[in-house]
């Protein structure tokens, strides 16, 4: 147990680190600003640390998994907590979905376009189109082709795992999940003989997240070059203040949706079941926060997720190590209301009216695609191509938000993380108390 000295030490340190890459966030913006040609140099630093965060990704998932279940002592424990789990998934997600549909209809960014603007979009419509289909298939969490079916299944089959080498190369969390809860059920079931391994695997899970904190302190430098080097590249394609001038009120209405369910929706939840400041909870949770607007990537961020979750925001291990991996997988809010917004929006610069039913469906298969959307940069975009023909709008039209995608995604990637680290805050009351052998990071 760490004494309240240590710990005050503790809060004071992670203030500072928190500080420190707010501030490389500013400077690495203002560097690519003024000297882009210099900051796009820096991408080499930011790959590095971001192949070092993607190192951890499946050992981490794996051993943290095991280790719950371990700690469990039954796996029918996970029962009620997993189903109030997949409801709080479904529940915030719907919630954005709804968010976003409400404000792009009120804001109703596609429509009263001038002439300038229409031509734009439709000259980047033309000249995209090619590229936007080779990237869909990369798109979704288990490779499916980006269609509804396709998805659908491939979450279905997922639930089956079958190469475990192929699922951890290719980093698709969600059938190593499956695989481990088995795994570490049977483990459990097995008495003495099992032991050993159970204490290898928790050991495992300790060190895993160490590594995260020490990979934490590079982290400024690491989320610096990250920023850099992709606004810097922005700048040097020089197209962004146009962009905006095209579809700016487009993005406005997807910030706008995403600080609402940041700020009021999802604290609202927190408090509500919590009775707790939900923004103190946002202090402690800022380095995943910030590393998620950084990397653009629920799953790079979710070893920085985890260990902010368990060592300074003191969420329960157990809690952690189930909510937040299969939450970095499929629950996407932040993904879905954009979805919502943006299908509407081309809806919208098409001339199609949605009727309530088609909204609805909208609304259904926004969230369908989030869940189906890898944890990965711009997954988000590839996958709407289900929300679109759902409602029959022309897929060539993803080309026309293509060009901002890079930010948006930086901010619903940021909400997607904070929805899991809620998510795993609410559920941990539903666990039973800790075990012996859960809980060992100190
Ligand atoms: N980049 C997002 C994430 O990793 C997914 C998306 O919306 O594109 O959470």
């Amino acid at each position: 147990m760490a004494t309240p000295k240590a710990s005050l030490a503790k809060s004071g340190r992670n203030g500072h680190l928190t500080l420190w890459i707010v501030g490389a966030i500013v400077l690495a913006v203002l560097l690519a600003i003024f000297w882009p040609s210099g900051a796009i140099k820096l991408k080499l630093g930011g790959d590095l640390f971001l192949r070092l965060l993607k190192m951890l990704i499946v050992p981490l998932v794996v051993t943290s998994v095991m280790s719950g279940v371990i700690g469990l002592g039954d796996i029918r424990k996970l029962g009620k907590p997993g189903g109030v789990a997949i409801v709080y998934y479904l529940a915030t997600t719907l919630l954005a979905v709804v968010i976003g549909i409400v404000l792009v209809n009120l804001m109703q960014p596609g429509m009263g376009l001038s002439d300038d603007q229409r031509a734009g979009i439709e000259a980047n419509v033309a000249s995209n189109k090619d590229s936007i289909h080779g990237k869909m298939e990369s798109a979704t969490s288990a490779g499916a082709k980006a269609s509804t079916g396709g998805i659908l299944t491939n979450l279905v089959l997922s639930l089956a795992p079958s190469n475990l080498v192929e699922h951890a190369a290719k980093m698709e969390l969600l059938p190593l999940i499956v695989f481990s809860i088995f795994f570490a059920g049977i483990l459990t079931t097995m008495g003495t003989k099992g032991a050993p391994l159970s204490l290898l695997i928790v050991a495992a899970n300790d060190a895993f997240l160490k590594i995260v904190l020490l990979l934490m302190k590079a982290a400024p430098l690491g989320i610096f070059c990250l920023v850099a080097a992709r606004f810097g590249q922005a700048q040097l394609d020089g197209g962004l203040a146009r962009e905006f001038s095209l579809i700016g009120k487009y993005s406005l209405t997807v910030l706008i949706g995403l600080a609402f369910h940041a700020l009021v929706t999802l604290p609202l939840i927190y408090w509500m079941v919590l009775r707790k400041n939900p923004f103190l909870f946002v202090g402690k949770m800022s380095q995943a926060l910030l590393t998620a607007f950084s990397t653009a990537s629920s799953s790079a961020t979710l070893p920085v997720t985890m260990e902010c979750a368990t060592d300074r925001a003191g969420i329960s291990r157990k809690s952690v190590d189930f909510v937040i991996p299969i939450g970095a997988t499929v629950n996407m809010d932040g993904t879905a209301l954009y979805e919502a917004v943006a299908a509407i929006f081309i809806a919208q610069l098409v001339g199609m009216e949605l009727s309530l039913p088609q909204q609805i469906i909208v609304a259904v298969t926004a969230t369908l695609a989030a869940i189906g959307a890898a944890g990965i940069p711009e997954a988000g975009l590839f996958t709407m191509v289900i929300v679109l023909g759902a409602v029959g709008l022309p897929l060539d039209y993803v080309a026309a938000i293509l060009s901002v995608d890079w930010l948006l995604d930086r901010f619903r990637t940021t909400v997607n993380v904070f929805g899991d680290a809620i998510g795993a805050a609410v559920v941990a009351p539903l666990f039973p108390e800790e075990n012996k052998m859960a809980g060992t990071v100190s």
